[in-house]
């Protein structure tokens, strides 16, 4: 399969969390916590960080101790990390894997990360993408060109992140000023094309992940669920931070302009936990994880949200 060409250089720059804000700049939004980076790269880096949905301000932020209590054995989150979460899984007796493999920008922080936590990437059995957005696929097709790296991903953005498929555009939406233009920009520099080991399906499992299949934010949207640990991976469908800049902590649900069809990932949601599958510790794709009744926590927000 032919691959698409690499986005300008300047979106490897490996900055981080900046990034994303810089670009506001660029558009007059006016915020400007980052460093000298491209704005293409700005753009992209929080692309597809979900939305509020108005779970807003009901959560304690976490402290370092209790997010790092949170995590189960199994899991650790790639230290460095600034504009999305990437999960590192290790199944018992077996080869360390990837939830996600974070925005092209952060590649060094990356490969930075995974060597403080004594990864070699050539070292990975595979990554999981929980979807298809470039802040969480943004390093796929590095991985697998340098070391070769099996990718795995729900079968209706594996079709997508093939070429196999049209990418369904992002309408700007009815969010922020700024997450109109972020979702522009995942439209322009979109994660590049690779190839995908196995298209996954609900009810699947990989290595002891359960797939659950949560379409809405994008297509091929999937929660991750680890039934010895009870661990939740849930990408940009559930987050503990807020939206579009993903900073201030928060318990939140995808939205429009970062989402091809918002109704939808809320009722996934809804209906997720109708059927009572257990989890203990929230692990997401931007901000951090938690423990201590999240799962009755997100009920209750979704019950008031007249969701449930
Ligand atoms: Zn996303």
């Amino acid at each position: 399969m032919e691959l698409l060409e690499e986005p300008p250089a300047s979106i490897d720059g490996g900055v981080g969390v900046g990034t994303g804000t810089c670009l506001g700049v660029g558009v007059g939004t006016g915020t400007c916590l980052g460093v000298g980076v491209g704005v293409g790269v700005g753009v992209d880096t929080d692309t597809c960080a979900g939305a509020s949905v108005g779970l807003d301000g009901a959560m304690t932020p976490s402290t370092s101790s209790r997010s790092a209590s949170a995590v189960p054995s199994a899991f650790a989150l790639v230290p460095g990390m600034l504009v999305s979460n990437v999960w590192l899984y290790r199944p018992e007796g077996g080869p360390p894997w990837l939830i996600d493999c974070a925005h092209r920008a952060e590649r060094r922080a990356l490969l930075s990360g995974l060597k403080r936590l004594g990864v070699s990437p050539d070292t990975l059995a595979g990554v999981v993408l929980t979807h298809r957005h470039s802040d969480h696929a943004g390093n796929a097709r590095f991985l697998q060109q340098r070391f070769g790296t099996p990718f795995y991903a729900h079968r209706e953005d594996a079709e997508v992140l093939e070429a196999r498929a049209e990418r369904p555009r992002l309408a700007r939406g009815d969010g922020s000023r700024l997450a109109g233009v972020l979702a522009g920009i995942e439209n322009r520099w979109p994660a590049a094309t690779l190839r995908i080991e196995r298209g996954l399906e609900d009810g699947d499992e990989i290595e002891g992940l359960e797939v659950h299949w949560i379409p809405g934010h994008t297509r091929g949207s999937i929660f991750l669920r680890h039934d010895g640990s009870g661990a939740l991976l849930t990408g940009d469908t559930i987050l503990t931070a807020e939206p579009p800049l993903v900073r201030r902590p928060g318990l939140f649900l995808a939205y429009g302009s970062f989402s091809e069809d918002l109704q939808k990932a809320w009722r996934g949601v809804a209906e997720f936990h109708a059927q009572g599958t257990p989890y203990r510790a929230l692990l997401p794709g931007h901000g951090v994880p938690r423990a201590d009744g999240i799962r009755h926590e997100v009920v209750r927000r979704l019950d008031e949200l007249g969701i449930a």
